[in-house]
C-alpha cells in the first residue's frame, strides 16, 4: 500500500436499534431513503475531487425510494438476525449476501479471506474506486429479546447490529447499481470477523483495497436520534485492540503492608484510573 494516498472516512449511521430499522411504518422508509441519498451525495462530492462537474441543484431523495426493495431488506435482515454466525463462521450469511446480489444482477466474489464477500459496481470513469464496507459476524451472546425474529442459535446473537449493516449495504448496492452512471466505481466489502479485529487485515491482505481511493464504514448507533446520519472525516469509533500492562510489586511481612508494594492494590487503582 506504500505510495498510495488513503482517506478513511467513518460514518456513524444512527438508528435507535436495528429493530426500529426493520419496522414498516413510513418513518423507517424515510430513514432508508435518506441514507441512500447520503451515499449518492457523498459520491457526487467525491467526483468533484477527481473530475469537477456542475452538481445538480438538489437531489430528490424520494426518487431513490423503493418500497419493494425496502421490504426485501427487512426480510433479509430478519433472516440474518435469526441465523447469527460467529466470526469466521459466516458461511450462511455470505451465501445470503451472494444470493441477494445475484438476484439483483450484481456480480460478486465469495470466499474472500475465508467468509468475506466482495462485489464491484463499475463506472465509465477512471476515478479511484470508492469502497463501502459492512461487517457480517455476530457475538457469543444469548438473545433474550423475545422478538418474533430472535436468534434461533443458542448463545449467538446479532447484538452489535451487523445484520443491519449487511442489509443496509445490500440496499445501497442495489440502488447504486441501478444508475444513473456512477461518478466512480464502487466496491462493496462484506467483511467477516470484525468482532475479533482480524477480519479487516485478512480482507486487505486478500487485496480488497487494491485500486481503492476512499473507503466508508458505518455503524448503527443508538446514542443518536432515530433517523440521524452522522458523517465525519477521520475515526469515529474505537478499534478492537489488546494491550498488556505489567505491574511489579514488592513483597514483605503481612504485619507491615505499608512497607510493601501490593501489585493487586496497584492494579485495582489502575483500573479505576483508566
Ligand atoms: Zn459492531
Amino acid at each position: 500500500m506504500s505510495g498510495r494516498s488513503w482517506t478513511f472516512v467513518s460514518m456513524s449511521l444512527a438508528c435507535a436499534t436495528p429493530v426500529t430499522m426493520a419496522a414498516t411504518s413510513s418513518a423507517p422508509l424515510m430513514r432508508f431513503t435518506r441514507l441512500t441519498s447520503v451515499v449518492r451525495t457523498v459520491l457526487w462530492d467525491i467526483r468533484q475531487r477527481f473530475s469537477p462537474r456542475p452538481m445538480p441543484a438538489s437531489v430528490d431523495v424520494m426518487d431513490l425510494f423503493d418500497p419493494v426493495l425496502f421490504e426485501q431488506l427487512v426480510a433479509l435482515r430478519r433472516d440474518i438476525h435469526r441465523h447469527p454466525e460467529l466470526s469466521w463462521n459466516e458461511t450462511r450469511t455470505a451465501l445470503r449476501i451472494c444470493e441477494f446480489l445475484e438476484q439483483h444482477g450484481i456480480a460478486n466474489q465469495k470466499d474472500v479471506a475465508g467468509t468475506g464477500v466482495v462485489a464491484n459496481i463499475p463506472a465509465a470513469t477512471g476515478a479511484p474506486i470508492i469502497a463501502l464496507r459492512a461487517d457480517t459476524d455476530a457475538l457469543p451472546i444469548h438473545e433474550e429479546t423475545g422478538l418474533p425474529f430472535a436468534s434461533e442459535v443458542d448463545g449467538v446473537m446479532h447484538a452489535c447490529g451487523h445484520d443491519g449493516h449487511t442489509s443496509m449495504l445490500l440496499g445501497a448496492a442495489v440502488l447504486l447499481a441501478r444508475g444513473p452512471d456512477l461518478p466512480a466505481p464502487v466496491r462493496l466489502i462484506f467483511q467477516p470477523a470484525e468482532e475479533l479485529g482480524r477480519g479487516a487485515p485478512a480482507m486487505i491482505d486478500a487485496g480488497v483495497l487494491d485500486g481503492v481511493g476512499m473507503i466508508f464504514g458505518g455503524h448503527l448507533d443508538r446514542h443518536y436520534p432515530t433517523g440521524t446520519v452522522i458523517v465525519t472525516d477521520g475515526p469515529v469509533n474505537a478499534a478492537s485492540d489488546r494491550f498488556s500492562i505489567e505491574i511489579r510489586g514488592s513483597g514483605g511481612h503481612a504485619a507491615r503492608p505499608h512497607e510493601t508494594v501490593d501489585a493487586v492494590v496497584v492494579g485495582s487503582l489502575l483500573v479505576i484510573a483508566i
